[in-house]
């Protein structure tokens, strides 16, 4: 499947735990047999602050991303860990454009539980492993899944999260296979009808009933 397509690139944007970076590239590799490589890091994103949110516009990140372009990259994850907002939710875990090459990560909420109590490593590294997952199952066109068991599945938080298996649905997993077999030149083609915006573990969920 795919084997020549160009890797997936893992990047750290500030101080982020190493061993964060490759859990999210074993999993890329483990689960979607993609090869992974992890970049040399790039400089917390400062110039995505905004001043009255006190968060980090994801927006903007994957702007500056994309000028950068990454050319010897298929696709390019962005870890961090800064709060990240985009406009009209309270925040997102992660981000990325729907059939894009960037996607962010952002660690900043996945370190507790929903009582507020600190999360042990395992299940933060857990956390991590699926919300770049979903964001990379963005990238290559994925939208959002009404199967609960299923990786593609939206959630609202991090009870939703933990709840939100790993693996894909059979219907997710079958479009994921033929998109990565048909590469990239026939993207639009492939792309699913109904158009949901584009984040996902955030606060969208309440502006979708
Ligand atoms: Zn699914
Ligand atoms: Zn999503």
């Amino acid at each position: 499947m795919s084997l020549k397509k160009r890797p997936v690139g893992v990047v750290s944007l500030g101080e982020v735990p190493e061993i964060a970076l490759k859990v999210i590239a074993a999993h890329i590799s483990g689960y979607f047999n993609l090869s992974v490589q992890i970049l040399p890091p790039l400089e917390h994103p400062e110039y995505a602050f905004d001043k009255r949110r006190f968060q980090y516009n994801a927006g903007i990140i994957i702007k500056a991303f994309e000028s950068k372009r990454f050319t010897d990259y298929d696709k390019v994850i962005g870890v961090l860990n800064a709060d990240l907002f985009i406009p009209i939710f309270t925040h997102v875990f992660g981000e990325a454009k729907q059939g894009g090459k960037f996607a962010l990560v952002s660690m900043f909420r996945l370190g507790k539980d929903p009582d507020g109590s600190p999360s042990p490593s395992s299940l933060i590294y857990e956390r991590v492993a699926k919300v770049a997952l979903h964001e990379l199952g963005h990238l290559f066109n994925l939208l959002h899944c009404r199967e609960k068991k299923c990786l593609m599945h939206f959630s609202g938080g991090i009870q939703d999260l933990d709840e939100t298996p790993i693996y894909l649905c059979r219907y997710c997993s079958t479009f994921f296979k033929d998109r990565l077999l048909l590469g990239s030149d026939k993207e639009e083609s492939l792309k699913q009808p109904d158009k949901i915006p584009l984040d996902l573990f955030g606060s969208e969920e309440r502006f979708r009933q």
